[in-house]
């Protein structure tokens, strides 16, 4: 069997997305800037899909900017953000130790700049709350940007509540939602959102195109110069086939937000019930303030990249931690950010499925992972002394 169960990495595109970009390609190819029939048909297709992005998320289409993908919108907020401050002698930023690296990279520059970041620590169930944000705001704050959901835990942060006080004391607010949007309801105007980041390839959309929502009033500044695209702040001919592309993908999830919130959890919760029964398992992130389709587990005396590879023999994809660092040795980030020790947040196993997933699939995934961690164990030198009380368990 192939179960496919890394979908917080990327998911397949869909078939309407993809017909939809096939028939871009074929009948849409004009630029939009073109003043002739051609690029305005090109136009129109440009426009419907601002449209259309829009009222998913609650949006007025001239707070949507297209871009190359989640981590250009997160670069853009997070630098339009900290120059607008600096302009005004603003040079403190607030986070989460635990945001993807598109954040805490170009966070990490700023502070080379002279800003300074405060990085709030997440409790162990993997959420901040919004008095904690409120605590760490200064005179001098030019932002808060926490992400919606975790990437690699799947935790949901109390946005809303986290927006209401930036809004109360006039703090721009911007959240990494990719894991989120097209997953649970995001609704920028009810969470108080001031910049948000999406991408396609997250809900079945093509990959190398994504959103920066900016709410109106908030001043962007360029990463790429050029031509008058996206109302002159973010030059380059416009990908219609990707734009149309994610447009149809994302409304397809939208409209079956619910059904597919409904399905999707209750399969992750046979995960989480069925792995939680593995001695010395921890679930990692709170239980109920999730993601309905990201579980994330830590199984002591267990090297992750191990489990991985005999998943993978068994035609299971899954990951452990985030893509970007699975190619890495270092403990996850985000494990060591919820005060995991160091040898079990390198035995972590994430498993992101979703409506595409099948309870005949998830069934396969709970008996396949405690064979694999049986089998790992049994050959583990380091389990024997566990085993034997030579060493003392910390899950
Ligand atoms: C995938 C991801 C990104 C990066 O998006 P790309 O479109 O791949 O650039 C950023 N933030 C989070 C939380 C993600 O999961």
């Amino acid at each position: 069997m192939q179960v496919y169960a890394d979908n917080a990495a990327t998911t397949r595109i869909s078939d309407a997305a993809k017909q939809e970009m096939i028939l871009c390609m074929d009948e849409f190819y004009g630029n939009p800037s073109s003043l002739h029939t051609i690029g305005q048909k090109a136009a129109e297709k440009l426009f419907e899909a601002r449209k259309t992005i829009a009222q998913c998320l609650n949006a007025d289409v001239k707070e949507i900017y297209f871009t190359s993908g989640g981590s250009e919108a997160d670069n853009q907020a997070v630098l339009s953000a900290a120059e607008t401050g600096k302009l005004k002698g603003k040079k403190h930023i607030i986070s989460t130790a635990f945001e993807h690296h598109a954040i805490l990279h170009t966070l990490k520059k700023l502070e080379r700049e002279g800003f300074e970041i405060t990085y709030l620590d997440v409790h162990e169930n993997g959420l901040v709350t919004a008095e904690e944000v409120k605590a760490a705001m200064r005179e001098d704050t030019a932002l808060v940007t926490i992400m919606y959901a975790n990437n690699e835990i799947g935790t949901i942060q109390p946005i809303r509540e986290i927006g209401a006080v930036c809004r109360e004391k006039g703090i721009p607010f911007h959240t990494d939602a990719v894991q989120a949007i097209g997953h649970v309801k995001v609704d920028v105007q009810a969470d108080n959102i001031d910049f948000l980041s999406l991408s396609a390839h997250k809900f079945h959309g093509p990959k190398g195109v994504g959103v920066l929502y900016a709410r109106k009033g908030m001043r962007l500044f360029n990463l790429i110069e050029g031509g008058a695209q996206e109302r002159g702040r973010r030059a380059g001919t416009e990908n219609i086939p990707a734009i149309s592309g994610m447009a149809v993908a994302l409304k397809d999830v939208c409209d079956h937000m619910e059904e597919n919130e409904k399905k999707v959890s209750a399969l992750r919760d046979i995960l989480i019930e069925e792995l939680s029964k593995i001695p010395h398992s921890v679930l990692n992130g709170d239980r109920e303030q999730r993601l309905p389709g990201t579980v994330n587990f830590c199984f002591e005396g267990i090297e992750g990249e191990s489990l991985l590879l005999l998943l993978d023999a068994k035609g299971i994809a899954a990951s452990s931690g985030s893509a970007c660092t699975s190619g890495s040795l270092d403990p996850s980030h985000v494990l060591l950010a919820l005060g995991r020790p160091h040898e079990v947040a390198h035995g972590s196993l994430r498993l992101s499925i979703d409506h595409y997933n099948t309870e005949e699939e998830i069934r396969y995934i709970t008996e396949k992972v405690p064979e694999i961690v049986d089998y790992l164990r049994n050959i583990s030198p380091v389990w024997e002394e566990l085993e034997k009380g030579e060493r003392a368990h910390v899950i």
